[in-house]
């Protein structure tokens, strides 16, 4: 079974999220647990914490259906050592809100050298920055995202996400969310069938199923290895409606929450029902 949503807002409190994801008819939902623009936030007070438990409860969403994501100020894998710490503290934070609301996995953009190290440095950096975050908390997975490659973002080939997990010390507690916007902006191709399992199988090889975690479910706007994330609604970008199709009808994709970041959100009922009967076809 397809748990499919979208990254919802939690404006007024991380508890209207799953009200707001409720309304458009998700299975399952993104949100950030404090402001993404900032570094620091007040912490979530104990009632908003039991309104988040209780609505989610109410609406039937369990842990395996919410996919938080960090804030977009975090790099763990930054070259300047108090840079770095400052993302490593931010991030612990938010991996101790996770915890807190009983979820259960994290998601988070590897990381960027800033043309000032070499890609394995970084990469080192990044798999040092999580372990030391999954030492410090308990019961929540830190999520991977692969990243279209722009700027000097890492992340964007799996061998990349391959090492990072290869230098995590407790495999258990790491894993991968793939966004097809960024995939196919990196250069993976999933146009027809044969170019999706070529991919699929590509990740399964290098990376590996069990590691997967999530996936966002976005269509781009810029092309094939254009490293520019831009993304689009569904079936308005170069990715066209067949790369959804095949994930709908995969049952490689069941279980985990299946994210919209599509740019229109009045459009994302109308999406959400789209790959609902697509998974319906199958
Ligand atoms: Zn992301
Ligand atoms: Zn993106």
């Amino acid at each position: 079974m397809k748990f499919i949503g979208a990254h919802v807002s939690a404006a007024g409190g991380v508890e209207n999220a799953p009200l707001n994801a409720q309304k458009i008819g998700a299975t399952a939902f993104a949100l950030f647990t404090k402001n993404q623009r900032q570094w620091i936030a007040p912490s979530l007070s104990a009632k908003s914490i039991d309104q988040f438990k209780k609505n989610c409860e109410m609406a039937g969403y369990t842990p395996n259906q919410i996919l938080p994501h960090d804030s977009y100020l975090i790099n763990l894998g930054n070259p300047d050592k108090d840079a770095l710490q400052k993302s490593r503290n931010a991030f612990l934070d938010e991996m101790q809100r996770c915890e807190q609301l009983g979820l259960n996995r994290l998601n988070f953009h590897p990381g960027s050298h800033l043309n000032k190290i070499s890609e394995e440095g970084c990469l080192l950096l990044i798999a040092e920055s999580i372990n030391q975050v999954l030492e410090k908390t308990k019961g929540v997975t830190a999520v991977i995202e692969n990243t279209a490659g722009q700027g000097s973002n890492l992340g964007f080939a799996f061998e990349q996400i391959k090492f990072i997990i290869d230098h995590v010390d407790d495999k258990s507690r790491v894993g991968v969310c793939i966004d097809t916007c960024h995939a196919f902006a990196a250069g993976y191709d999933m146009l027809t069938q044969d170019a999706f399992n070529k991919t699929f199988d590509d990740f399964d090889r290098i990376v590996g199923f069990s590691f997967l975690k999530g996936m966002h479910l976005n269509d781009s706007k810029k092309g094939l290895g254009s490293h520019v994330d831009r993304h689009d609604s569904l079936g308005k970008g170069t990715l066209g409606l067949n790369p959804f199709r095949f994930i709908m009808k995969d049952i490689r994709f069941d279980g985990i929450p299946l994210i919209l970041e599509t740019p229109d959100e009045q459009l994302w009922p109308e999406e959400i029902n789209l790959l609902k009967g697509m998974e319906k076809e199958s």
